[in-house]
Order: structure tokens, then C-alpha cells, then sequence
């Protein structure tokens, strides 16, 4: 079995969906969906009705904070139907509007503590605030229940991270990207998850719009890059996967 850890199903495009859930299935891939907002959510949850190997996770990506923040409390029933929540995080790169980044950080904390009480792992986007994360999971003494999303920081906060034990996603650009492959050679292990980020990544880094089975090759890149067997990758990962959706 493949473990995609951090994908967008609801990012594909309608037609293509019979397409995506017979990728699925035809190559034993478990997909954990995460959702961008509420919208997103249900979409999702629509999609694992449909393909049992789709897990469909909730949380506000940062993308979709405005700068008013609404009742968050509002969220609870989809964080305690969710596994494990996702995506959250900051993103101070991507995001130019500073405005939305103190609504950022109050629905990001909002999400650390309630995966706190629900005893819950959070998949995070660190873009550009990965010192600001890290402050935020240790001083909730969450940072072991965090898989942190295709990681581009600097290497420095990626060593705390890892000394935390926090988890990893590798993702699409493992073949090809020379940092990717420097961040894989540090994480241990017994750390690493891999994920496609949904089809627009992918079209993002190489112009192809991606299906779920480019899972492989990401599990491909990092068994090269690491130099290990895929026995051991896939042993490790789905090791990961029975501790994280418990
Ligand atoms: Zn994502």
C-alpha cells in the first residue's frame, strides 16, 4: 500500500474524478484529503463515500483566512469527526495581504489546542513562518503530533523540528529538487511520510496535472535519495500511518 499524507481530491476537476478513484484503487493508495475550509470538507467527506481509500480531513488552510475572524467554535463537530486535522498552518510568503496574519495565527492556535483536547495530529503549511509554528506546537507540547507539509524552510528551524520528532511529508519535487533531497537526507526514517499535495502541485512544478499514483514516484525519490528499499519505506510509512490516524 501508498500512503499519500497530504493530498486536495477536491482540487480535481469533476470529469476526472472516476479517473482519480480508479487510480485509487487500481494501485492500493490511501489518500488523506485535506480540506481547505468547510466547503471543502464536505466535498471531501462526499468523495470517501464514494472511495473507501479516501480520508477526508478538516481544517482552515491559511489561504482561506480572511481578516475577520468568525466564531471558531462553530467547527467543532467536523474537528472531532475529522481524524486528524488539516490543513492549517501560517503562511506569511504566499499571503501578502498582512492584514490576515494576525487572523492567521488566532485560527491556527485555535486548531493546535483543539487537536490538544481531541488528541489529534495536525498537517501543517509552514510557508514562511516556520519559527512562528515551531514556538506555537512547543509551547502546546504539540509538536510530536505534527506532520509538517513539504517543508522549505531553513535548515536550522528543521533541525528543531526534528529533534521535537515531528513528522514529515516529502513531496513532488523529490526527484528534482536539490533542497527536497537535502531536507529527505536529515529526516529520520522513522519520520517521513510522503504526499502529491492534489494535482495542481505537481502542475505547479512540472506543468503536468497530477493523479494520485504520482505517489509513487515521489516513494521512488525517496528510497533514492535515502538509499532504501521500498520494503522499508512502505513499512515505515504505513508504521506512521496505524500511529497518526489510530
Ligand atoms: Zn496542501
Amino acid at each position: 500500500m501508498y500512503i499519500d499524507f497530504h493530498s486536495h481530491i477536491d482540487f480535481y476537476k469533476d470529469v476526472e474524478l472516476q479517473k482519480v478513484y480508479d487510480d485509487i484503487n487500481k494501485n492500493n493508495i490511501k489518500v488523506i484529503s485535506c480540506a481547505m475550509d468547510e466547503e471543502s470538507y464536505k466535498k471531501n467527506l462526499g468523495f470517501s463515500k464514494v472511495c473507501s481509500n479516501i480520508v477526508p480531513t478538516f481544517g482552515i488552510h491559511p489561504w482561506k483566512v480572511t481578516n475577520v475572524v468568525t466564531n471558531l467554535d462553530l467547527y467543532d463537530n467536523y474537528i472531532k469527526s475529522s481524524k486528524i486535522i488539516g490543513e492549517v498552518g501560517l503562511d506569511f510568503h504566499w499571503v501578502e495581504d498582512k492584514l490576515t496574519y494576525e487572523p492567521q495565527i488566532e485560527v491556527f492556535k485555535h486548531f493546535v489546542k483543539k487537536a490538544k483536547t481531541y488528541d489529534k495530529f495536525l498537517n501543517i503549511h509552514t510557508k514562511g513562518a516556520e519559527e512562528l509554528i515551531y514556538d506555537i506546537l512547543h509551547e502546546e507540547n504539540m509538536l510530536e503530533k505534527s506532520i509538517i507539509h513539504w517543508y522549505s524552510g531553513d535548515l536550522s528551524t528543521l533541525n528543531k523540528f526534528i529533534d521535537a520528532k515531528s513528522y514529515f511529508t516529502l513531496s513532488i519535487d523529490i526527484n528534482t529538487s536539490q533542497k527536497s533531497q537535502e531536507i529527505a537526507r536529515l529526516v529520520p526514517v522513522d519520520r517521513i511520510l510522503a504526499e502529491t499535495d492534489g494535482p495542481t502541485a505537481l502542475e505547479w512544478v512540472t506543468g503536468v496535472y497530477g493523479m494520485p499514483s504520482e505517489i509513487i514516484n515521489v516513494y521512488d525519490g525517496i528510497c533514492n535519495t535515502k538509499d532504501i528499499s521500498m520494503d522499508e519505506l512502505k513499512y515505515n510509512i504505513e508504521h506512521n500511518y496505524n500511529i497518526i490516524l489510530k
